[in-house]
Order: structure tokens, then sequence, then C-alpha cells
């Protein structure tokens, strides 16, 4: 009689132990705050407020902006030919992508790249009337390879009435990831509104990422629920469900156009909660090789 009283006794300890333990993990997992990486920011700090979301262009408010939303790491997509960029952002997590202009400059790229300066290369289809494989391109995919950073794509709506849409359709993309298949290449914009192309590229091809930035611009909260579900919630969720691979799709805003934590909160929305980490932090982290 004694032998199975300890069993029970033994049992009840552990379970008792166990379920404490467990209580406190799944406490501790709910207090962890969401470590988010935006993929899609543009760090250029004019000091005027941005005319569609009325955001302050400045250092202050964009670190401000990363803070609120838990923010570890950021992409900055620098203008068409480079520009100038702001290096002391580094210390935020911050890396830099060089936007390429209609004037292809490989070498110039490549002592971004060498230098570390930039860790990735910005594409922009349609702004520039040039499909992604267009031969001017192809020696940026070779340094992208040669130096191991990821190629971003401007697609979908351009937001500019002298951008060519033709080219800015992510069907092509398929193109230059079948020719670089060691290259990892990013859609922006998920080709809003040819998501499902975005979707289709991205699920065939293992070096295709999506981020689902500026499906909205401006201030949220000037939208209607219905409106923010239908063109944002419903969009990526059904991209999301689509590509069913939770390491293909990662968080992106554009920024200053929409502010961060507003949309970091609609995205959300979209994403089932166990895949958060992944597609809010890890995805970027790997595919930028953002280390923080
Ligand atoms: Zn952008």
């Amino acid at each position: 009689m004694k032998r199975p009283f300890v069993v029970v006794l033994l049992y009840l300890v552990s379970a008792v132990l166990c379920g404490a333990c467990a209580s406190l993990t799944s406490k501790q997992e709910n207090e962890s705050p969401l470590r988010v990486i935006d993929v899609h920011t543009h760090a250029d700090f004019s000091g005027k407020q941005e005319e569609t979301s009325g955001i302050l262009q400045t250092r202050e408010q964009f670190v401000r902006e990363l803070k609120e939303a838990g923010v570890v790491g950021a992409v900055s997509h620098s203008p068409q030919g480079g520009g100038s960029i702001d290096d002391s952002l580094k210390s935020e997590g911050v890396i830099h992508c060089f936007g390429v202009g209609a004037q292809v400059t490989p070498s110039k790229v490549e002592v971004g790249l060498k230098s570390g300066r930039y860790g990735c290369i910005k594409i922009y289809l349609g702004y520039v009337h040039r499909w992604a494989y267009d031969n001017e391109y192809r020696p940026l995919y070779r340094l992208a390879e040669k130096y191991d950073v990821p190629v971003v794509f401007h697609t979908g709506d351009p937001y500019s009435t002298k951008a060519k849409l033709k080219f800015t359709d992510p069907l092509t993309v398929d193109e230059v990831a079948v020719d670089f298949p060691k290259v990892r290449f990013v859609i922006a914009h998920c080709g809003n509104p040819w998501h499902a192309s975005a979707a289709e590229v991205a699920f065939k091809n293992p070096n295709v990422y999506l981020e689902c930035s500026a499906f909205l611009i401006g201030d949220l909260t000037k939208y209607s629920p219905e409106v923010i579900d239908r063109h944002v919630v419903q969009p990526i969720s059904w991209i999301f469900s689509y590509v069913d691979d939770p390491t293909k799709i990662m968080f992106g805003t554009d920024w200053p156009l929409v502010g961060i934590k507003p949309y970091l909160e609609v995205y959300k929305r979209a994403i089932p909660k166990a895949d958060w980490p992944a597609v809010f932090h890890d995805n970027a982290a790997r595919v930028f090789k953002i280390k923080r």
C-alpha cells in the first residue's frame, strides 16, 4: 500500500510544479514585448511634415516611432542615385539600401557594399522605366550575390503619375529569381494591388520574400475600420495564407507615409499570433542580416 501512495504523491507534487512552470513560462511569453524589424522606411529628414500623413520628417520623430513600436531594427531605402544617408542610425539598428536611379553605376554601388555603408540594393521599378530583368540591372544582381545582400524592388502602385505601371507588376521578379537563384529578392508592397502575382512569385521561388508596406498611407485613424479591414488586413491575410510559408513574409511600413505603430497594429491582425516572431522580426533579421 505504501508504494502506490508515494507514486501518487510524487505525481501530485510534479503536476503542481509543472503547472507552476507552465504558467510562469506562458506569463513570461505574454509579457515579453514583440521585437520588430521594419524593412521599409525612408530615413530622409527634411524637417518638414510629410504631405499625406502629416508626420514630421526628423530624426527625433523617426527614432521615437521606432521605440514606441518596439522596433529594434529597420531598413532605410535611400532615394534614387543613393542620396545622403545618416550613418549614426546604425546605433538604432538601421541599415541602408542603395537606391538605384535611371543611371546605373555598379562601381558606385560596389564601393557602398564593400565598405558596409549599404546592406542592400533598392530598384525603383516603374519610377525608372525599365524591367527588373533589364541588362542594365544584371551587374547589380551579381554584386548582390558577391556581397550576400538582398535586392528590394518597388512593385505595385507607384504613388507618382510619371511612373509606368507595366514595370511594377511583381510577376517580372520571377525572371531574375530564376536567373539568380543565390540572390535574395524582396517584393516591396506585396505588389499592391497585384497581390496574386506577388504571392505566386514568392510561393514558387525559394529566394523571393514579401513585405506588405503602405497598403494604406496617411493617418490611419481617418479611415473607417471597414476600409482598413478590406484594404490592409484581408489582403495581407490572403497573401500569408496563399504563400503558406511564414518564413517568406516580413513587416514594413514605408515611414513617413504612415506611422509605424498604427501600421504595426493593423498588420498584426492579418498574421496568426504564433507567426508574429517570424513575420515581425526573424525573417527580416535573416534576409537583411540585421543583428542586434
Ligand atoms: Zn518606400
